[in-house]
């Protein structure tokens, strides 16, 4: 019997490498996380891009596949502000929150969007599959709502009425950015290592 391929979650982050071991689980893979200490600055101008950094590194350190995700918001009235600086963007969520909502104080257009770039790359610097997903909603002018992260209070789906901070895991799974993502790649990653 063949062993399953190593494939590396490019992150430091333990929530995040829980959530993909999860959603990897159904698929013939080891799923390891990144060696400790390893740190890759986010350099880019996109997320797409920021996925790739992460993974290319990752892959050429370990000498395995490896797959990155970059994630943030995008608020239309801001030119896409705070995007790929979305984690940077105040020090804590609560100030981040407090943050966004002074600079749309005046501001009745609230559209915005979530978006969550993967990548999987292989040590010789092959970018093998890269998706995008993406969630439209708008910014609302107080927070509502306890679950989540980051900025789920005050970002409304459209055509839900309701906030992430409001909806169960499940249902921001199959509405949220990070879902759709994954969506489009478990196909891709099934095939490439069907052809593998
Ligand atoms: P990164 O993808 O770990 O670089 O961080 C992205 C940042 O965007 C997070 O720290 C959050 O501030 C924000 N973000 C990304 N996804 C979500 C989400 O699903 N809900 C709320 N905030 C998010």
């Amino acid at each position: 019997m063949t062993e399953n391929r190593v494939l590396v979650i490019a992150s430091g982050n333990q929530g995040k490498i829980h959530e993909f071991q999860g959603l990897l689980s159904g698929l013939p893979l080891e799923v390891k996380p990144q060696p400790e200490g390893l740190d890759v600055e986010e350099t880019g101008a996109t997320f797409a891009a920021n996925a790739r950094i992460k993974a290319l590194a990752v892959a050429q350190t370990t000498g395995h596949w490896a797959l990155a995700d970059d994630s943030g918001l995008s608020v239309s009235a801001l030119n896409g502000a705070p995007g790929v600086h979305s984690a940077r963007y105040a020090p804590t969520d609560p100030e981040r929150i407090e943050k966004l909502l002074a600079a749309l104080l005046q501001c009745n257009e609230r559209s915005a969007h979530f978006s969550a770039a993967l990548c999987v790359a292989a040590p010789d610097g092959a970018v093998l599959l890269e998706v995008e997903g993406r969630c439209e909603g708008q910014i609302t002018k107080t927070p509502r709502g306890d679950q989540g992260f980051g900025y789920d209070p005050i970002f409304e789906v459209n055509n839900t009425g309701r906030t992430f901070a409001e909806m169960s895991l499940a249902e921001k799974k199959s509405y949220g950015h990070r879902g759709r993502a994954f969506a489009l790649l478990e196909p891709l990653l099934k095939n490439l290592i069907a052809v593998d």
